[in-house]
């Protein structure tokens, strides 16, 4: 899909002409090469592509945790390319939320208190509403009994569960979520996909989401395939067979 720089409508974050390169040389890596989507307001988006096609990259550089080479990137309608770390900082506190593939949980804070991260850094305690919020990702992704706990008394799927409510629980516009169920059993990744989907669905908010999982992706509104660095499909709702067939295709085409 290409867009116009000057095409804003409905975009929650978009990236324009995006290149990364990392390292020089004989080490030289062209993982985003000239990369231009962006991600509906308020749609369920899921990213798909070969391990190393630059997945992760596009989803830090959409989220400005990382910088491009070249080309921009936009948060809504503003563009955070060259922005200073404190701006976009503040910026990524009140918009975005992010799981990341290696969780990020503090060690020495517990469970209840990761998940509370988030309105700490922004100096402000939950409103009530928040305080349920949290109330209920915590029930559904059965962290009660684990409140007190640090990240390295849970398990990796407790992990990541905390770390999905973690970025929920500010219901931020934008959420970025780097294989969320990679690290869960089949049952808690229905329910941490049926829990993104709500967000997407009753809350409006735009879900980006990197899976493997042709099931998983099955629940977006749409599907945008990466492949070295390059978007190789972006198709509406496919079923899970469909993505299957597409992704072997990719696989035997590499
Ligand atoms: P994916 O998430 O799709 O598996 P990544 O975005 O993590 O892919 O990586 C894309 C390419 O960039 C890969 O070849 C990877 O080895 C390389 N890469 C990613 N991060 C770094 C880094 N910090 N330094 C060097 N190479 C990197
Ligand atoms: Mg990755």
């Amino acid at each position: 899909m290409q867009i116009s720089p000057h095409d804003t409508r409905d975009m929650a974050a978009r990236v324009h002409n995006l290149t990364k390169i990392f390292g020089a040389g004989d080490s030289r890596v062209n993982a985003l090469d000239d990369v231009s989507l962006g991600i509906r307001r308020g749609d369920f988006t899921a990213i798909m592509g070969p391990s190393g096609s630059g997945k992760s990259t596009l989803m830090h550089i959409m989220a400005g945790l990382d910088n491009a080479t070249s080309g921009r990137a936009f948060i809504g309608d503003t563009e955070i390319t060259g922005m200073s770390d404190l701006d976009l900082t503040v910026l990524r506190r009140s918009r975005v939320g992010f799981v990341f593939q290696s969780f990020n949980l503090v060690p020495t804070l517990d469970v209840a208190d990761n998940i509370a991260l988030p309105f700490e850094l922004a100096g402000r305690a939950p409103s009530a509403i928040a305080r349920r919020r949290i109330d209920t990702l915590v029930e559904t992704m059965g962290l009660g009994s684990r409140l007190r706990h640090r990240p390295h008394e849970l398990s990796g799927g407790q992990q990541q569960r905390v770390a999905i409510a973690r970025a929920l629980a500010t219901q931020p516009d934008l959420v970025f979520a780097d294989e969320p169920t990679g690290n869960l059993d089949s049952r808690t990744g229905r329910e941490v996909l049926a829990l993104l989907a709500r967000a997407s669905r009753e809350h409006g908010q735009s879900i980006a989401m990197v899976t493997h999982d042709p099931v998983a992706a099955s629940h977006a509104d749409r599907v945008i395939f990466l492949g070295d660095g390059r978007v190789t499909a972006d198709v509406p709702r496919q079923s899970a067979e469909t993505i299957s067939a597409f992704m072997l295709s990719q696989e035997v085409g590499a």
